[in-house]
């Protein structure tokens, strides 16, 4: 089989340690990979004069995957922002899912097992901020839905939310594409928009519009629902199995996603993918966590079961599967946990339990 190129970037904190410990796994399980580990972050800044030299962008074009560890906040934030908004990826998939054996916080987690789309491009999240003096100057009329104009308020700051309805459209079509392969295989069939219209009629209302459009003229096969983003976070905790794809604005699904991922177990078990035509890069969803940085003690699991996303992705869908058996057997045995999940395994021994499952399976 040809091997496939793989790009790894560790990034900051626990990143290169959970990314170390996947390539590792990866390669000693006999996948048919080449992995390549191009300088990035503080290193490149040092030997390249750049956090994200244009070798390594090069190499991340080329290569058929990219595993991404983690961004902190200094050199590797120029890292995360190539791959997302120089890229253009614009859906991020994250995975929902349960396995026996992980630590939720619910008393009955078995099941959930749905996905969040998070719409990666426009939105809050980018940070398009100035000075309200500014807005003012270029917006005199612009009132809050109370009469206010924006020089009424005083001094301070804005931010900008912007809301297309072609990135809509492209994120409304990506995630009913993802419903659809999911109910192909047995899933709901069901896509859960989630905003805050109600108060946005404008940004989260075009949001909310497009995205029912698209779902009923384009994927009739398909349930649409739509929820405000403080009742959706209340569902996704009381009622997680009635999920199957859910779409939302950058920053609400960053949030979310966090959310979601402690009710499956944890933060550190929570993998990504983000998506744009024809290239994609894979991430766990959680950060640097500095406060276990360079101990050996941090879950690797959303960075494996982000390899896994990209395995599917690089057409090795036999490894993918393999490799989330070999995770969720691990959790079921119970034997070799990592500290987050109440066990004592660094993150080397997990991920070595994990390559014995692949082996065996
Ligand atoms: P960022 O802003 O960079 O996304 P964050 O504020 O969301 O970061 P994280 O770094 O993602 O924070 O993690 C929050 C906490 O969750 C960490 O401080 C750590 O205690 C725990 N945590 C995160 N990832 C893991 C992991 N892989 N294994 C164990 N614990 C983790």
């Amino acid at each position: 089989m040809t091997p496939r190129s793989v790009v790894a970037l560790g990034g900051e904190g626990i990143g290169p340690e959970v990314i170390d410990a996947t390539c590792e796994l990866m390669i000693k399980a006999g996948m048919p990979v080449e992995i390549m580990t191009p300088p990035h972050g503080e290193p490149a800044i040092k030997s390249h004069g750049h956090g994200m030299p244009d070798t390594t962008k090069r190499a991340c074009q080329s290569a058929d995957g990219v595993l991404f560890g983690a961004a902190g906040r200094s050199a590797t934030s120029a890292v995360v922002g190539w791959l997302r908004w120089e890229m253009g990826t614009y859906a991020s998939v994250r995975p929902v899912k349960h396995y026996a054996g992980a630590a939720s916080p619910l008393a009955h987690p078995e099941g959930i097992d749905y996905v969040i789309v998070r719409e990666l491009s426009e939105g809050l999240y980018p940070g398009r901020e100035g000075e309200l003096a500014d807005l003012a100057r270029a917006l005199p009329d612009l009132r809050d839905k109370f009469g206010r104009r924006v020089g009424e308020y005083g001094a301070g700051r804005f931010a900008a939310k912007v809301v297309t309805q072609g990135g809509v459209e492209r994120a409304a079509r990506f995630a009913c594409e993802l419903a659809r392969g999911r109910k192909a295989r047995g899933g709901q069939g069901k896509l859960t928009c989630i905003t805050k219209s109600n108060v946005m009629p404008q940004s989260d209302g075009l949001f909310q519009h497009v995205v029912a459009d698209v779902a009923s003229r384009e994927y009739p096969d398909l349930a649409h629902e739509h929820f405000y983003v403080d009742d959706g976070a209340r569902r996704l905790i009381r009622f997680p199995r009635q999920m199957d794809v859910v779409l939302t604005m950058n920053l609400y699904g960053d949030i979310l996603s966090d959310l979601g991922a402690e009710t499956a177990g944890g933060l550190g078990m929570a993998p990504s993918g983000c998506y744009r035509e024809g290239w994609a890069y894979f991430e766990s969803v959680h950060g640097s966590a500095p406060d276990i940085a360079g101990r050996g003690i941090a879950n690797p699991t959303g960075a494996l079961l982000s390899a896994a996303m990209m395995l599917d992705h690089m057409k090795l869908a036999a490894e993918a599967e393999r490799l989330e058996a070999a995770v969720a057997r691990v959790y079921r045995d119970g034997k070799t946990l990592t500290a987050d999940q109440g066990g004592k395994a660094s993150t080397t021994a997990f991920a070595h339990a994990v390559l014995e499952a692949y082996r065996n399976s």
